[in-house]
């Protein structure tokens, strides 16, 4: 845990717990639970101050005495927690073929999820985020939750961004959404503050670290239509100064290779993305079903075939992960990561299929491989990137009004 709050107001971290007040609770919420004491020194902030902040939140119904912890020798310490179902945030994830929301309570903890069909090609995103509100708005009534207890809305879009904007390019499938000032209008429609982030940095936010995984240093790297990366230290996701950090997808591997819709030629994601192994299975007579279009949904069906046997299939999957290998040893080598995960959509009905190669290359050649990196799958990769959005969300100052 970060101690103080300092490198979480650096530029290019997110998010904020900007106020001492969205500190303790930020605090308190990751750690689950904790002491005046121990939160005057983990903040750096007065014991004063803390005692006052802490009287406030608990009278606001944001958190709770939670019985004593064990003794140090003198009297018990009072543990802090926060009341769970205080309030709670959306996130939403849009991607070409799905919207996935999620319900996340005061605590953090996801208490539902809901995955509806997305926006598809040449969507109006005014249309879209028409049924975003209308969406969300069935979400919490589907969840019993008092709306007026939901304090905001996270939502994930493929990047580039412009931040509390929109999108500043987009692949040809979702060319409409250049411009298109997509945070304002959620504001607007829903009534409450939006949060508008990446989906591969949001998702390295939404990434649980079980207890084996201490780490201070984690990459996600993300597959779903494109392919990206999050970089979190201590805690706090690295946006970069635009918020579009880790953009892996679009390295060049490759010189003189396939122009990408970026703009550029020979990027990762042009090389061995889910379009490219999209084409590839159609160009080799793979049965696709009814998923004829790129997404997600193609992608899984080729990922069904590679898993049950089509050696066509898998072969295509496999030369894809051979690329994606050089993607996650370059973000290894240049942060120094201890953990990657591999998570979104993508990686989640085909990660098994990429995570040894991955491992095997980080494994044989990574530069600091005397301390090999561990690599692994994000179990809920489907999610993680909606789930980041709406924590990011619960640390802003917007999640600590009374
Ligand atoms: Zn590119």
């Amino acid at each position: 845990m970060q101690q103080g709050s300092d490198s979480s107001r650096s530029p290019g971290y997110d998010p904020a717990p900007s106020s001492s007040r969205a500190l303790i609770v930020d605090r308190i919420r990751s750690t689950g639970t904790l002491s005046r004491v121990e939160l005057t020194q983990i903040t750096g902030l007065t014991a004063p101050s803390v005692t006052a902040l802490v009287r406030r939140l608990i009278d606001d119904g944001l958190v709770d005495e939670a019985g004593r912890g064990t003794s140090t020798g003198g009297k018990p310490r009072t543990l802090l927690q926060i009341r769970a179902t205080a309030r709670y945030v959306v996130g939403v994830h849009l991607s070409y073929d799905s919207l996935t929301y999620v319900l996340v309570d005061y605590a953090g903890g996801v208490v539902a999820r809901w995955r509806r069909e997305g926006p598809g090609e040449d969507s109006d995103p005014e249309e879209v985020v028409e049924r975003i509100a209308t969406q969300t708005g069935e979400l919490i009534d589907r969840a019993g939750i008092d709306s007026t207890l939901v304090l905001g809305l996270g939502f994930v879009c493929p990047g580039p961004l412009i931040r509390n904007n929109g999108v500043a390019s987009a692949p040809p499938m979702m060319a409409r959404w250049v411009g298109f000032p997509v945070h304002q209008r959620l504001e607007e429609r829903l009534g409450l503050p939006a949060l508008l982030e990446n989906d591969a940095t949001a998702a390295a936010a939404g990434t649980r670290l079980t207890t084996s995984h201490d780490v201070s240093v984690m990459a996600a790297l993300f597959m779903s239509e494109g392919i990206g990366s999050g970089l979190r230290l201590n805690g706090n996701v690295y946006q970069g100064a635009h918020g579009n950090a880790g953009e892996v997808g679009h390295i060049c591997v490759q010189i003189g290779g396939p122009r990408c819709w970026c703009g550029s030629t020979g990027c990762l994601e042009a090389v061995a993305g889910p379009a490219t192994v999209i084409a590839k299975a159609r160009a080799a007579g793979l049965d696709l079903g009814s998923h004829r279009r790129s997404g997600v949904a193609a992608f899984a069906a080729i990922a069904r075939l590679a898993l049950t046997g089509d050696s066509r299939a898998e072969a295509i999957i496999k030369d894809s992960a051979a690329w994606l290998a050089l993607g996650a040893q370059a973000i290894t080598n240049m942060y120094d990561v201890q953990l990657l995960v591999l998570t979104g959509p993508a990686f989640a009905v085909a990660g098994t299929i990429y995570l040894p190669i991955l491992q095997e290359r980080i494994l044989s050649s990574a530069f600091g491989r005397s301390v090999t990196p561990e690599v692994v799958l994000d179990e809920r990769g489907h999610d993680a990137a909606a789930i980041g959005a709406a924590l990011m969300m619960l640390r802003s100052d917007h999640a600590v009004s009374a």
